[in-house]
């Protein structure tokens, strides 16, 4: 493989990974960068098809709980094995 061809395939998957690390950002307040357990969150509580992301003090807000039992949600979820997180 000549050094063109392996540049190129690098790039490639660079691009791939920009795709599927797509950054997101909370549909209310904005916050950039969302972590995975606020993705996570968002997918296992609302819809796992969600476009729309929260951050976790908004997704709080959204179900009135506090930030703390989500928190303790994101745990409980880690330990049964789901992916999301
Ligand atoms: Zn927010």
């Amino acid at each position: 493989m000549g050094k063109t061809s392996l540049h190129s395939a690098l790039d490639q998957t660079l691009k791939k990974w920009g795709n599927c690390v797509e950054k997101k950002s909370c549909y209310i307040c904005g916050k950039k960068n969302l972590s995975k357990n606020e993705i996570g969150l968002t997918k296992k509580l609302l819809d796992k098809d969600s476009k729309r992301f929260y951050c976790i003090d908004c997704l709080a807000e959204y179900l009135e709980v506090d930030t703390e039992f989500l928190l303790a949600k994101v745990e409980e979820f880690k330990e049964q094995g789901c992916k999301l997180f």
